[in-house]
């Protein structure tokens, strides 16, 4: 039987007053998913036993080969990071001598950063209330003489809506290309997430559905586009020592990634039931909870229940962010989601400063809760029944802040 031993009597037990935390080792929001381990020394000995080791090696061809028949596309490249994977699709796609990239604000962090490395400028559009990413309407108010490229980044729960966005591209010729990084199981009325538009690009670091230790990998139905991103990877070799493109770099995966990646494909239907199991409990458990609303996963489509993201509406007594600095106190490693926007982020790049009141409400809401393979549901459980003790505490907890804030004055 588990044996509650945290648990929270009166308020002075919540680890920010520096009671115990509730957890030992620290429960993350990172999928973290661990494949059978004889699989993946079985794919490693492959290339161990051929001394092939990088550069186009059997596992990664084979990966590539799983990857796109598993998308539904024709082609798939990977690169050593979803990062460069972004980077290079995105350099390739984009229209020559514009200056503009349009992203949403509320998105991965290191977007604004991407587009700085290919010399973009980004023009953050505004977000659907919805899907909480962009939409065709936010995309098109952005539209202009400079946009180069459209760069729609599906939510991390549920998908963009894609077809509205592949017609504004085609209506105005400007290239959209998905950063589907989030919705790898997913799939839309159209048909799956990785057979859609110019291209999707995917990372398979430690933390996404699909872990490669790192990497990342683009699908695309275009064969030329295929062909120039494998070429750009490596250096911009065709053939031997004839190098046909400037500012060439190393973005290839190597093999133990793609063994790795490889273990972890084999077994995603095994991650991603116990994903559901997982999702199911929040479920049930924020349900019985005032105050705090679960985004749910659209179960018409295939989904990977991997992200638990959570809005705190206006009757929970503590802020996001307080809630997420009560969170992580116990060891429960929460994160707001995507917060702060982007356009309010302090960067060193430039960017079009722009107004988005929806972003900015928005981004004050959601918080991601722990998830991935290393999470039971036991863990969940005690997670619900701590936030449960916050909800009916709120009011003392923010009076002992409050009068801690005072004595420290
Ligand atoms: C993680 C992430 C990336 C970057 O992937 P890496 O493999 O970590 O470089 C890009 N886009 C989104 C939406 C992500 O979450």
């Amino acid at each position: 039987m588990h044996v509650y031993s945290n648990k929270k009597i009166a308020v002075e037990d919540l680890a920010i007053f520096n009671g115990k935390s509730l957890f030992e080792q620290p429960k993350s929001t990172s999928s973290l998913s661990r494949p059978d381990f004889q699989n993946f020394l079985d794919y490693s000995r492959k290339f161990f036993s051929a001394g092939h080791y990088t550069n186009n090696g059997p596992l990664v061809r084979e990966l590539e080969r799983r990857l796109a028949s598993f998308h539904q596309a024709e082609h798939c490249v990977t690169f050593c990071s979803g990062f460069w994977a972004l980077a290079l699709a995105i350099s390739t796609l984009k229209i020559d001598n514009r200056s503009e990239i349009i992203m949403p604000s509320l998105t991965y962090r290191r977007m604004a950063d991407i587009s700085a490395w290919v010399g973009l400028t980004p023009r953050f559009c505004e977000i659907d209330e919805e899907t909480l990413s962009l939409s065709a309407e936010t995309v098109e108010a952005c539209i202009n003489e400079n946009t180069a490229i459209i760069l729609a980044v599906h939510p991390i729960v549920n998908c963009c809506k894609v077809q509205q966005l592949i017609e504004l591209g085609r209506e105005k010729n400007i290239p959209v290309l998905f950063d589907s990084v989030e919705s790898v199981y997913e799939a839309v009325p159209t048909g799956k997430i990785g057979g859609i538009g110019e291209a999707e690009v995917f990372s398979m670091h430690a933390s996404k559905l699909l872990n490669g230790f790192e990497g990342g990998y683009v699908t695309t139905n275009n064969p030329g586009l295929a062909e120039k991103l494998s070429m750009l990877r490596t250096f911009g070799f065709k053939g031997q020592d004839n190098c046909v493109v400037d500012g060439a770099l190393n973005a290839k995966l190597n093999e133990i990634h793609a063994a790795m990646a490889l273990a972890n494909l084999d077994d995603i239907e095994r991650l991603v039931q116990d994903n559901k199991k997982r999702y199911q409990v929040y479920e049930k458990g924020l349900s019985e909870l005032k105050g705090i609303r679960l985004l749910k996963f659209n179960q018409d489509f295939p989904t990977s229940y991997k992200n638990i993201v959570a809005e705190i509406l206006s009757d929970w007594p503590l802020s996001r962010d307080l809630t997420v600095s009560i969170l992580n106190a116990e060891n429960i490693l929460a994160r707001a989601y995507y917060s702060p926007p982007l356009h309010k982020k302090k960067m060193a790049y430039s960017y079009i400063p722009a107004e988005l009141p929806i972003t900015e409400e928005l981004s004050e809401k959601f918080l991601l809760l722990p998830c991935g393979d290393l999470v039971t549901t036991e863990d969940i459980e005690e997670v619900i029944r701590l936030l449960k003790f916050i909800g009916q505490h709120g009011a003392e907890v923010i009076k002992r802040l409050d009068n801690l804030q005072d004595n420290n004055e």
